[in-house]
Order: C-alpha cells, then structure tokens, then sequence
C-alpha cells in the first residue's frame, strides 16, 4: 500500500537537521570566508534559477547543494565580523536555535488559546527587557516585525487618542506630527500608511549635536495651535540613524505633557544601552512617554526579526485596532490577552522564544559586558580618526557608531564628498568589510558601525586599515 502524501518523514528530517545545523556551524565559525558585501551584480542570482517551479518534488540533497552553490554566494553577509554598515546586529547561538524551534511549532498566537504559551512568554520577555532598561511597569509591551511597524502602530494610536471618531469618519482636521530632518524615514511611511499625509510632518530644528530643540518644539507647537491646526504625536529619537544623536527625552517630555501630545520614543538602535547602568540616563524622561520603541534585532543579538513597543496606554492602542469576528471569539475573552487586539495583523509568530533564550542566554551582565565592548570598539576606531589628518570625525561617538570622512586639504566640499563616495566604494569592494554612508550637516559622511558579536578589535583595524590604504591611493 503506497502511504499518502505527507511531509518529509522523521528520520530524513533528523538527518538533513542534523546537515544543516553542521553547516550553519561551520558558517557560524568562519563568516569571514565569504565577502562581506555580496559581490553579484543585479540578475545574477535569479539567472542561474529555473523559471518555473517544479513539477515533481526534488531531494533535499539537491536543493542544499543548490543553496550552498547560488543563494550563498548571492548574500551580503550580515554576521561577517566585517560588517560595518548601517547597524550591525548579531543572529547569535541561542536566537537562531530559537527560531529553529519556532519554525518547528510554527504556532499562531493570534489568540491567546491558539498558544497560549507564546502569549504569556511575550509579556514575560518584554516585562524582563523593560525592567532591565529601566523602564516603569506602567509600559506594556507588544512584539511586532520591525521599529516601522511599530512606530506605524504607536502613531495610529496617538491618531486615535487625537482623533476619537476616526476609525468611524477617517481623519479630519489637519493633524500634525513633529520629529527632526534625523528622525528616521520609518516615521514618514507611517504617516503615509495613516493617511495624515506627509504634509502633516513637522520637521523641528536641531541643536549642534543634531538633537532636536525643545523650545522650538514647543513654538512650532503653539503656532500650530494657534492657527487651527491638531497637534498628534512628537517623535523624539535616542540613537538617531545618521549618527547616533540623543534627544533630550525629559525636556520634549515636559512639552508634550503641557501641551497634551502623545510622545512617542524611537530607542530601535540605542534602547538596549540603557541596560548598562553608567547609560541609563540615555531614557531619562522616557518613563513619561506614551510610547517608545527599541528593536531587540539590532543590538540586542536577537535574529532579525523582533522589535518591541512599549506603552503607557495599550488601552488607546487596543481602541484603535480591537475587532473581533464571530469565528474568534473565544470564552477567555475579557480574561486573557489575546495578541491579536494589538495592531493590523491576525496571525503572530513566536517571537518571543528568542528573546527570552537570547536574555537568558546572555544574562543581564553578558549583555551589559557585549554592548561595552563594542562602544570601546567605536571609541578606539573614533581615535584613530581624530588622530590622522587626513580624516576629520563628523559627530560624537556616544554608542558603537562613528561618522567620519577622509578630507584634502584646499578641496571644495563637492570634491570631497565624491572622494569619500569613491573611497567607501574601494573599500566596499574589498570584501572584508562593509561599511555605509550618510549625509551630515549636507556632507557626505561615512559611517562605521559595530555591532556584531564576532567584531573583534582585528576587524576594525582591518577597515582602518583599507581606509588609509584606500585614501592614500586616492590622494596619489
Ligand atoms: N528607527 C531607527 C532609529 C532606525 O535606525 C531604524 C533602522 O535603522 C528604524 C527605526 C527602522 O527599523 P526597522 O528596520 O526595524 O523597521
């Protein structure tokens, strides 16, 4: 009698889990054996796949092989030591065991019966990394994908909280968001998807430091009222993307709370620094805020993807997204927290296994003495800069990322911005290291990021070293 159709069986499971798991390993071992920037140009990937899918089903055998043979050499490899570009995050040990086990159970906690596991770790997990950031247990806290789908969701609650009626009438008025021109574009997509339209975005001026100013914030505030207009939500960052600035959380505080704005905290990078007790005061004034959001996928080791948001007022949150069909209602409801009343998606997956085994892993000072090491890391590159002429540091180091540009001497800026465009592409090129750029203060500015666990003081003087070899070449 033939079986019938099923899954993979137990034991080719068992064995190609057990290859894979080798492979990764070995990956994990030694990341810096394949470029660091995929070094493909666009098409090469999809050329060398079929068309069509296949018909008849094929060996795992040959599918790995293919893996190893297309997909690898088609990546950009974010847990090589020499990725330096953006914000470099870690998929460490325990976070990618974790999401194997996930993948495995592959449970769905829209509800709280449909896991109920899931749910209570996710409060469990977000209550530990709240208190450990010091935060009040006033926040609670929900997972989502990503800082943009969080921010999305804090930002349609401040509309709620603004606008009462408008999951009926839609919005009315002209509401008003304030942020800075370093605010992150994250910010601006949500307000598109709300529909405030992105001429509701008030950009507020900054300070030296590239911090967003409180008196102006709160003049822009006045004159916006004065003239009619709904002033919806302020988006204060700590740890901007460009360069890492710090608002001044407890002064933009105090504004929102005279003014009666939802404040809203963007700590997606930053947030975790707080853990360490000597940056605590990075989140003063943040236990005042309606909102904030930190990204555990960033520097917090946790495979991508998990972002956290915590808020003071879940109720407003719930308000604006809670509806419940015939076919989910559940005899718990009203006694549980079903995960499904917080925001857009129905289905949830099991994110919180991998920040509760990564912070267990870790532990509070494994953390603390990671997140360390890698701002000694910045400060130490951040030093070399300021020590060779032929560079100039574009911002203060606060955290683990530095801004710099080689500079010439008797040169227009425009020359020295392609330079440095030209000198990030050479050294990109290497494949040894990754790094990215910016704009500061209008100028191209190159930006060096640590915060991948294998990231060793090696690697940094290895980009250090490409840097000077390649502004060399190019002053010859
Ligand atoms: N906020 C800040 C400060 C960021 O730097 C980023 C991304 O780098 C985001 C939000 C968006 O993060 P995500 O990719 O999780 O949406």
């Amino acid at each position: 009698m033939t079986p019938p159709p099923g899954d993979m069986d137990p034991e080719s499971f068992r064995r190609h889990g057990h290859r894979v798991v080798d492979w990764l390993a070995e990956y994990l071992a030694s990341p810096a054996q394949y470029p660091v920037l995929a070094q493909v140009s666009p098409g090469d990937v999809a050329a060398k796949l079929p068309s069509n899918a296949p018909e008849n089903g094929e060996s795992f055998d040959a599918i790995f092989a293919d893996f190893q043979r297309i997909i690898v050499p088609g990546l950009t490899h974010w847990n090589h030591p020499g990725f330096f570009a953006y914000f470099a995050i870690t998929a460490s040990g325990p976070g990618i065991l974790a999401e194997m086990l996930a993948a495995g159970l592959n449970v769905q906690a829209m509800l709280w019966r449909t896991s109920p596991a899931a749910t209570e770790l996710e409060e469990v997990a977000l209550g530990w990394l709240r208190d450990l950031m010091g935060l009040p247990a006033s926040f609670d806290g929900v997972i989502y994908d990503t800082a943009s789908v969080s921010t999305l969701h804090a930002l349609a609650a401040a509309r709620h909280g603004a606008l009462p009626d408008v999951r009926n009438r839609g919005v009315s008025g002209a509401p008003r968001i304030y942020c800075t021109e370093h605010t992150h574009s994250s910010i601006d997509k949500a307000v598109l998807t709300l529909g405030l339209g992105l001429q509701s975005i008030r950009r507020v001026p900054v300070d030296t430091g590239l911090a967003m100013q409180p008196h102006a914030l709160d003049a822009a505030i006045a004159e916006d009222l004065a003239a009619g207009l709904t002033p919806l939500a302020v988006v204060s960052t700590v740890g901007t993307t460009s360069s890492t600035a710090i608002d001044d959380v407890a002064a933009i505080a105090d504004v929102c709370e005279r003014r009666g704005v939802w404040l809203h905290v963007d700590a997606a990078y930053a947030g975790p620094m707080a853990i360490v007790p000597e940056y605590r005061h990075i989140l003063a004034g943040a236990a005042r805020a309606d909102s904030l959001v930190v990204n555990p996928h960033k520097w917090l080791f946790t495979p991508f993807d998990l972002s956290a948001l915590y808020c003071r007022r879940m109720d407003v949150l719930r308000a604006a997204f809670s509806l419940v069909p015939e076919y989910l209602q559940t005899p718990e409801s009203g006694r549980v927290r079903n995960l499904m009343d917080t925001g857009v998606q129905l289905g949830r997956r099991f994110r919180a296994l991998k920040l509760w085994m990564v912070l267990r892993y870790f532990g509070a000072e494994g953390i603390r003495e990671r997140l360390l090491e890698h701002c000694r890391l910045a400060r130490m590159f951040a030093g070399w800069v300021d020590a060779d002429p032929a560079f100039e540091r574009a911002a203060d180091v606060p955290f683990s990322v530095v801004c710099f540009r080689h500079v010439r001497p008797g040169a227009s800026d425009e020359a020295i911005d392609a330079l440095n465009a030209q000198l990030l592409d050479e050294v990109n090129a290497s494949g040894e290291v990754f790094l990215s750029h910016t704009r500061l203060h209008g100028r191209y500015t190159l930006r060096l990021a640590v915060g991948n666990l294998r990231t060793t003081e090696r690697h940094v003087a290895r980009a250090w070293e490409l840097l000077r070899g390649g502004a060399a070449r190019l002053s010859a």
